[in-house]
């Protein structure tokens, strides 16, 4: 099989409202309308002479068109390539600027979404799910938990939790961060939730890197009280030394990962034990091809996975399940309920790929086994959102 074509649309859904940030951020109030005032994505479409056609999706938080671009300027190193030479064609991609500085950001999230594709090829050439060309099906059932409780008030976001459990959730993500001067808030919402909802369901907390080391400490110690599965992002990405006082003074496992690239930005995080759960994004951290060595990179030291779906569109989405399916080391499933904006629905996310590709039943997905990544596009939604 050869690639005869590959394309890259960008999707952009403005946010009606004047957004405030829904997560920690910094200068939340200049910068919240501008990042959250849009839903986007980059798709990436990849044709064979075959006639099969895969799709693949690169994370994107900003500037969907300039992933577009680099995915267009990479055509020439993949046409007349075969879709199944994976690694072959990843380490093309990479190479070809590693030594220019862009080993990561909006490069990567390119390369992310033309490997997502070239798995899709593969897949339905073969007629079995991408979990089952990983390696297997490890979990055709796993668990997941509701992501997430953002803080709005101590009522509606005691509210919005119960609304999950009754929804049949086991775990639920709760966010804070936001106001770390207010960081006894974050605590009380945590003992809140954790009062009424009571020990059977699992409670992760997601700081988005809201705190400094002796809050996230402050922290991370009333969080070990609560029993608080993981504490997520504490502090800054590039604080790796604050990551080890985190890990020297705190007692709950630390999770980390979703704003890293590749096997060599896991690399340091995981050799230096600074996480105990990793959590790459499929459509940022290079695809398949990268995950699953990232997966086994932190399987040497014991460090399980846990994929990072945020509030990425269906075909990473999609394509974070297959990998929760195939993976040995997979912990739980980050299932995405809530948009940025309360009012207005996220079409890339609930729309894009209309069919389900997992069924929901008692805190469980069990995937749904089509070929590739199970998704078909829903062409009208495409088609109303390029730009
Ligand atoms: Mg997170």
């Amino acid at each position: 099989m050869k690639i005869t074509d590959v394309t890259a649309v960008s999707l952009v859904v403005p946010i009606q409202e004047r957004m405030k940030a829904p997560i920690s951020l910094p200068y939340a109030d200049e910068l919240g309308p501008i990042v959250f005032g849009q839903y986007r994505t980059t798709l990436v479409r990849i044709k064979t002479d075959e006639g099969i056609e895969g799709v693949g999706e690169c994370m994107v938080r900003l500037a969907p068109t300039a992933t577009r671009e680099i995915v267009h300027a990479l055509r020439p190193v993949l046409v007349g390539k075969d879709p199944y030479d994976v690694e072959v064609i990843w380490e093309r991609l990479y190479g070809m600027m590693m030594n220019r500085g862009h080993d990561k950001g909006f490069y990567l999230e390119a390369v992310s979404g033309i490997d997502i594709a070239l798995w899709d090829i593969m897949g339905k050439a073969e007629g079995k799910p991408v979990a089952a060309l990983l390696g297997g099906i490890a979990n055709a059932t796993f668990p997941v938990y509701a992501s997430s409780v953002r803080f709005r008030g101590f009522e509606q976001t005691l509210a919005d939790a119960k609304k999950f459990v009754e929804k049949g959730y086991r775990a639920i993500k709760i966010k804070v961060g936001q106001n770390p001067r207010r960081f006894v808030d974050d605590i009380e919402v945590v003992r809140t939730i954790r009062g009424e909802l009571g020990s059977d369901i699992d409670l992760m907390v997601d700081a988005n890197c809201g705190y400094d080391v002796g809050t996230a400490v402050a922290v991370g110690r009333k969080l070990e009280e609560l029993d608080v599965r993981w504490f997520e992002e504490p502090i800054a990405p590039d604080d790796l030394q604050g990551y080890e006082l985190l890990q020297r003074k705190l007692d709950i496992p630390i999770a980390g990962g979703e704003t890293q690239f590749s096997r060599f930005g896991m690399r340091d995080i995981l050799s230096r034990r600074l996480i105990d759960i990793v959590q790459p994004n499929v459509s940022r951290a290079g695809g398949f091809t990268e995950c699953r060595k990232i997966a086994a990179l932190a399987s040497a030291f014991h460090v399980p996975y846990a994929p990072h779906t945020g509030s990425s569109s269906a075909i990473c989405i999609a394509a974070s399940m297959q990998l929760a399916a195939a993976l040995p080391t997979s912990l739980i499933f980050e299932s995405m309920e809530s948009d940025w904006s309360k009012t207005q629905e996220n079409p890339l996310r609930q729309r894009l790929a209309p069919a389900p590709i997992a069924t929901f039943s008692d805190g469980n997905f069990t995937l749904d086994q089509r070929p590739g990544l199970g998704v078909t596009l829903n062409e009208e939604i495409v088609a109303a959102y390029t730009v």
